[in-house]
């Protein structure tokens, strides 16, 4: 029977062509993908993770099994990998040994022998000591060998992707700055945006951090009990998945109480001044060639002659894909260079530990000629009655 082939299949069918191919180039004999982004990557298959396994084994030649429970047969069967006959969809049943079966369908394959393979990075180590149990003296590595370099370039669909859930993260941010904050909690104001994440078509709100007063000065500050009042500044920093794919920006508030008195001071002026000119020179020095650890330095020289160097206290950006934080890493000592396809965040910060903190993020792709970023929502600082 022909089967239909969708654009979807036809991305994963050439996904799957040239993982194989990197496999061959490795010297690794299969890539084995439990529930994650590199399984999502390679089959278009967003699986549950259980403590049952669900297991891509990809040969370097050949055909490609997916390995999953029987409950989740029906789900995997849609998936547009199964779909279009890309992998053999095989089935367990509970008293099923699956390790045994995925040792079989590598032997079938042809990957036996000494020859590497490669798990993905976040294969639960249950599965990975269970996997040397049948498959004795094999050598393990991580697939991000093989799928790092097709990963790190967003095609055109991709960027479309974080483009929409960017945008989605632009309103929420402008909604929560619209809305009451005086004498909430920063829990409270934190469910409200995962709320509207969802509601702006995000499938989940991955992280909701509100840090207000001194809590901004934590960078991954977890909203708590602390009850928001005029006179505080608060790091807004908010993301979920659309279609799997990432939003993350931070945007900064300074809430008054409508009393002008309650207003930002100078100092703190100043160092917002100095965070966003670092954000906007970055942004501006995106360009393909340009390595990432001379990105981190645009910024970080621009804060140190601010007189806050010590304060800026993480890399400027990661990479952001189907992962929320993945390659490339924008860090001092990277050996990596931009490339068309490369997605990031900016998101220089300074952090007067016990006072207060600023940080502003944007999600940036490096396109042919320079910046995309995709992000819209204005870098200003949002001075609200609150
Ligand atoms: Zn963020
Ligand atoms: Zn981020």
């Amino acid at each position: 029977m022909a089967r239909p082939v969708t654009e979807e299949a036809t991305v994963v069918a050439d996904r799957l062509a040239r993982t194989q191919a990197a496999l061959r180039s490795t010297g690794a004999v299969a890539l084995l993908a439990g529930v994650g982004a590199d399984l999502r990557y390679l089959t278009g298959y967003s699986a549950h993770a259980l403590e049952r396994l669900t297991l891509l084994v990809l040969p370097a030649t050949g055909a490609a099994t997916l390995v999953v429970p029987r409950l989740e047969a029906m789900a995997a069967e849609a998936c547009p990998a199964a779909v279009a006959g890309l992998v053999d969809l095989v089935a367990w049943d509970e008293t099923d040994d699956p390790y045994a079966l995925v040792a079989g369908r590598l032997s079938d394959a042809g990957a036996s022998g000494a020859a590497r393979l490669l798990v993905d990075p976040g294969l639960p180590a249950r599965h990975l000591l269970a996997l040397e149990r049948v498959l004795p003296g094999r050598a393990f590595g991580l697939a991000t060998d093989a799928t790092r370099a097709l990963r790190i370039v967003k095609d055109a669909g991709e960027i479309e992707l974080l483009r929409r859930a960017a945008r989605a993260a632009d309103r929420v941010v402008a909604q929560i700055a619209a809305g009451r904050l005086i004498g909430r909690t920063e829990a409270d104001v934190s469910r409200e945006v995962r709320e509207r994440l969802v509601a702006e078509g995000h499938e989940a709100a991955s992280f909701a951090i509100v840090g207000s007063g001194p809590n901004s000065a934590s960078p991954h500050h977890d909203p708590g009990a602390r009850v928001i009042r005029p006179g505080d500044p608060i790091v807004l920093d908010i993301g979920g998945t659309l279609s799997g794919y990432g939003s993350d920006i931070t945007r900064m508030l300074w809430v008054t109480g409508g009393d002008p008195s309650r207003g930002p001071s100078e100092e703190f002026l100043a160092v917002f001044d100095l965070v966003r000119r670092a954000n906007e020179a970055a942004t501006a020095a995106v360009r393909a060639g340009v390595g990432c650890a001379a990105l981190d330095e645009v910024a970080r020289e621009i804060i140190r002659a601010g007189g806050h160097g010590d304060a800026f206290i993480h890399r400027l950006g990661h990479g952001i894909g189907l992962d929320a934080h993945e390659e490339p890493y924008l860090v001092a000592g990277s050996a990596e260079v931009l490339e068309p396809g490369h997605a990031f965040s900016i998101e220089p910060g300074i952090y007067l530990a016990g006072r207060f903190g600023v940080r502003l993020e944007d999600i940036v792709v490096c396109a042919a000629d320079g910046p995309d970023v995709l992000n819209r929502a204005p870098h200003d600082l949002m001075v609200v009655d609150g």
